[in-house]
């Protein structure tokens, strides 16, 4: 079965004093789930030293190269090197600022299993295309495109993020969820041996307010929080609710 994990991206958020955030979540942590930051690429080394290993620490993206000419870019092992243990890739921010591709985010994810770290695939769908009728067969040519043939229950995390659900307040409804992440689960227990045990989390305007009637979802096995968790107020009762 597919293990259950809090997941929060603090996005281009926090500084060398957010750290006591985790310092306080760590104080009121219990047993039960895995947790993972993913703080900016510059606090992942204090943050790892700081929870020493009580919680996972993510980078939020890597090259597709091991090493070389490329400026402001960070290497998997560079990642894991700093005590990074995951790194999400594919999030929709960085597929509209960067024009990153699916087959850009499956290259990523070969260099970042190569290096040893656990792979946070995101994928997710605009509200036009929702609009449209299209969710499944935009999730499903992600899923096909983005994950790599490489991945396996242990090396890889799937996250269903609308797009139209991040920072919105807006989330699917409890049916909507659970039509896309049982597609998922199906499309990924067809590809790979150990694909049914890969855990989907679900990701968008994600509170501690929702957090229950969320993970009681079908195949949903944890959540990729963005806002609620640069704070240790909201996502500690995140975790909790796991
Ligand atoms: P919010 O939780 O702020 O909506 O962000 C979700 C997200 O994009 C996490 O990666």
């Amino acid at each position: 079965t597919a293990r259950k994990l809090a997941a929060g991206n603090w996005k281009m958020n926090g500084d060398r004093a957010a750290l006591a955030e985790v310092d306080a979540l760590l104080h009121g942590l219990s047993e039960g789930c895995d947790v993972l930051i993913c703080p900016p690429a510059v606090l992942i080394a204090a943050m790892a030293d700081r929870v020493q290993g009580r919680i996972a620490v993510g980078g939020q993206d890597c090259h597709a190269k091991p090493s070389g000419a490329h400026t402001g870019d960070i290497a998997a092992a560079q990642l894991r090197d700093a005590g990074a243990s995951h790194v999400i890739l594919g999030h929709s921010e960085r597929r509209a600022d960067h024009r990153e591709t699916d087959a850009d985010v499956a290259a990523k994810a070969i260099a970042a299993h190569d290096a040893g770290l656990v792979t946070v695939i995101c994928v997710g769908e605009t509200d036009a295309q929702r609009d449209a009728g299209e969710t499944l067969n935009v999730i499903a040519t992600q899923l096909a495109g983005s994950v790599p043939d490489c991945a396996t229950a242990n090396n890889t995390v799937v996250a269903y993020e609308p797009v139209w659900a991040i920072g919105t307040g807006r989330t699917p409804t409890n049916d909507q969820i659970a039509e896309v992440h049982a597609m998922m689960r199906r499309t990924l227990a067809d590809r790979f041996d150990d694909g049914a045990d890969v855990s989907l989390l679900y990701g968008g305007s994600v509170k501690p307010g929702n957090a229950t009637e969320i993970f009681a979802i079908a195949d949903v096995d944890g959540a990729l929080v963005g806002g609620a968790s640069l704070k240790a107020a909201d996502f500690g009762p995140i975790v909790a609710a796991l």
